[in-house]
């Protein structure tokens, strides 16, 4: 190493370099970390923070902090976009003017059993990948090794699986499950031609974070004339939140891919074409009145005769 070319490569970076370690880890990988009161570095972490959230996270932390998906999304979200196609994500917002996640205490985190994926994960990173021809994603870990984290000096040894164990992630893993691969399935599709229309990122926002406004959508008239869901499902969506979450993962797929989940009732596609083909006529209407309307502006503005102010416009 003492003549690598790679040997200054860090000192000599002109901003620091990734703490992501750049190797994909197993499961079974042992590393070297604990986090406890008494380290140096205590609430180092959440004073800096940048936390994208899952639909699981938001269902657990607004049912802490009873309220609904909107007020919590209002309160203690930002949105950003996950890809150039403007898909959706949101992160949990820091206190007003500052870097420090809400939730700090000086005891440490205030919705600790609630706490969001990527706090459970850390100093640890999920990487989840998928090819375009493969149905599944496959999943790896990687170590991130930031300075001002202590919690690498501390003596204890212990495998990935055994921290993700330990720190409750495994459960949060399996509800995020079908909205990892739904994320994955719309970045590995690659890019399209043109933008996605902006109602499918409404709609994919709604289902993946609003689930409360989600619950009302699959309550309404216009839902249930279109989709045949069977009563006992539709009351256990209405109660259920876990239940209408993974219920929206799949209504995601029908709706966004194609991937056939909800019987559609008689005649509801035809009503549906019928509805976009009134739409589209009003749209042509409107665009031809404009049209019309632009035309009769320009020829007003047209210098007509007699506006060069010789005369009521007949010629000498
Ligand atoms: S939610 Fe808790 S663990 Fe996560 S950044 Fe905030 S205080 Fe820290
Ligand atoms: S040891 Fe690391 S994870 Fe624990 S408080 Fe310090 S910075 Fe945060």
């Amino acid at each position: 190493m003492e003549n690598s070319p790679f040997k200054n490569l860090a000192e000599d970076a002109p901003f620091e370099l990734s703490p992501v370690m750049p190797t994909m880890l197993a499961g079974d990988k042992v590393i070297q970390f604990r986090c406890h009161k008494d380290v140096g570095c205590w609430n180092a972490c959440c004073s800096n923070i940048d936390i994208t959230l899952t639909p699981y996270d938001i269902l657990r932390l607004k049912n802490r902090l009873e309220m609904s998906s909107g007020e919590f999304l209002k309160e203690y979200t930002v949105p950003y976009e996950m890809d150039q196609d403007g898909m959706p994500g949101v992160k949990l917002r820091a206190v007003e003017g500052g870097t420090a996640c809400r939730f700090m205490k000086p005891e440490g985190c205030g919705v600790y059993e609630d706490r969001p994926t990527a706090c459970r994960y850390y100093p640890v990173a999920l990487l989840s990948m998928r090819n375009q021809d493969e149905y599944t994603d496959r999943t790896s870990f990687a170590l991130v090794q930031e300075k001002h984290c202590l919690g690498h000096q501390e003596p204890r040894s212990l495998t990935i699986d055994e921290y993700r164990q330990e720190q409750g992630v495994d459960v949060y893993d399996e509800k995020g499950r079908g909205w990892r691969q739904l994320v994955l399935k719309r970045k590995s599709a690659g890019p399209g031609i043109g933008k996605p229309p902006a109602i499918s990122n409404q709609l994919f926002f709604m289902v993946s974070y609003d689930i409360d406004r989600f619950r009302a959508f699959v309550a309404s008239d216009a839902f249930n004339k279109t989709y045949d869901v069977p009563l006992e499902v539709m009351a256990t969506l209405l109660a259920d939140d876990e239940a209408l979450m993974e219920f929206g993962y799949n209504f995601l797929k029908h709706t966004l891919f194609g991937e056939k989940f909800l019987e559609e009732r008689d005649g509801a596609y035809e009503q549906r074409m019928e509805r976009l083909k009134a739409k589209a006529e009003k749209l042509r209407a409107e665009y031809l009145a404009g049209r019309e309307a632009l035309e009769d502006e320009k020829y007003s503005d047209a210098p007509r005769p007699g506006d060069c102010g010789c005369g009521d416009g007949e010629r000498a």
